[in-house]
């Protein structure tokens, strides 16, 4: 946790549903003031909180009788805004109860990729931990079809870490953090104390644990999150909700679940903005030489060394940039559109405008808008 001085220290903490509505069964009032008062002391110590929650689908679900989860987005989306209502009734109550201020805030991932929506959303978080108040962030599911959702609020949470460059993120959940095997199946499965973010052994072991049938995420999307908050330079720890006074505990510097530390330098803001940007609009194939130029180097990304330009994309949009391994390697926003772009695959930039009948920048991607992941 590289807490600047004289800066307080941020904390993103996620709840899951399963948590939240105690296995589905409807919202454990209980359990939200118990996190609630633990927020409130560690406000009181001097922590900025944002908290992110689930729970909205599955107590929209109990509240309006269902007994299985619809299949359909739609309705799963009605579903939400039904138990959205309930899940900020519960937080509110516990928290005014202390005279603490909450606030709902309710996003897509239109509001990410959207430099000024994702400004605004930055500014209006930080008014709002200044003057004291709570956030209580959740994915906006009534308008987020398929294409523009997050998916899983443990994404979420990492987006919004890195958004208010937090220093922690904290995963609450109903397993005591990751194992090696699935605790549910193998009675001898060993908790991982500690790891790195970005750990592709962790990943892979995450990925055969399932997550709880209540909400959407598992664990591999939680060691997914810890490497994308590593991106701002955030450690996560992964922990279960379900432990007394947890919050309070991991402040204490107690060891408990899972620490996934964050070990790369992290990206500055706008870059930082370019790489959680999930709305990759085409994909431009590059040659080893290119791959080279704007990895190792800190180079531009030149026509020359681009092989193949897939999709449909207009001046600005984000692209990603694949290696010759086939392999991500970058993000960036592009200066021509994806058929101007076709028409200078291999030409050299002095060649440009005798290809397109003018020149509007030489580079197809500027080192500027280019993050290397
Ligand atoms: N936004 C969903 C809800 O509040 C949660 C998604 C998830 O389970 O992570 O129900």
């Amino acid at each position: 946790m590289g807490a600047e001085k004289n800066k307080p220290t941020r904390i993103v903490i996620k709840i899951g549903s399963s948590l939240v509505t105690n296995e589905g069964r409807g919202l454990d009032v209980e359990a939200i003031k118990d996190w609630a008062n633990q927020i409130i002391s560690l406000r009181t110590r001097g922590y900025e909180v944002i908290l992110v929650s689930s729970g909205a689908v599955a107590e929209g679900k109990k509240r309006l009788g269902w007994t299985s989860k619809p299949r359909v987005l739609h309705q799963l989306q009605a579903a939400a805004s039904v138990g959205q209502v309930g899940l900020v009734e519960a937080y509110a109550g516990s928290f005014h109860e202390q005279g603490v201020t909450i606030s709902q805030i309710l996003l897509t991932h239109d509001d990410f990729s959207d430099r000024t929506r994702y400004l605004n959303a930055r500014s209006t978080i930080n008014a709002l931990l200044g003057w004291g108040v709570v956030p209580i962030v959740n994915e906006n599911d009534t308008v987020a079809t398929a294409e523009i959702q997050f998916g899983d609020n443990d994404t979420l949470a990492a987006l919004v870490t890195n958004l208010l460059e937090a220093h922690l993120l904290i995963i609450l959940t109903d397993q005591d953090g990751l194992f090696d095997l699935d605790p549910r199946k193998h009675k001898d499965a060993k908790l991982v104390r500690d790891g790195k973010a970005g750990d592709h052994e962790l990943e892979k072991m995450a990925s055969e644990i399932p997550g709880s049938h209540i909400g959407s995420g598992g664990m591999q999307t939680k060691v997914l999150a810890a490497k994308r908050a590593a991106a701002s330079g955030a450690d996560t720890i992964i922990a279960s909700g379900h432990e007394n006074n947890i919050l309070l505990r991991i402040l204490d510097g107690e060891k408990i679940g899972t620490k996934l530390k964050a070990t790369k330098i992290p990206l500055d803001a706008k870059r930082q903005w370019l790489a959680d940007n999930l709305k990759i609009k085409g994909i431009v194939s590059l040659d080893t030489g290119a791959e080279t130029a704007i990895v190792k180097d800190g180079k531009s990304l030149l026509p020359v060394g681009v092989e193949k330009v897939e999709g449909t994309f207009t001046r600005g949009d984000l692209v990603s940039c694949v290696g010759p391994a086939n392999k991500e390697i970058a993000r960036g926003l592009v200066n021509y559109n994806s058929d101007e772009a076709i028409k200078l695959i291999g030409i050299t930039s002095v060649k440009i405008e005798e290809a397109l009948g003018y020149v509007a920048e030489e580079e197809l991607i500027h080192r500027n808008n280019l993050v290397i992941l």
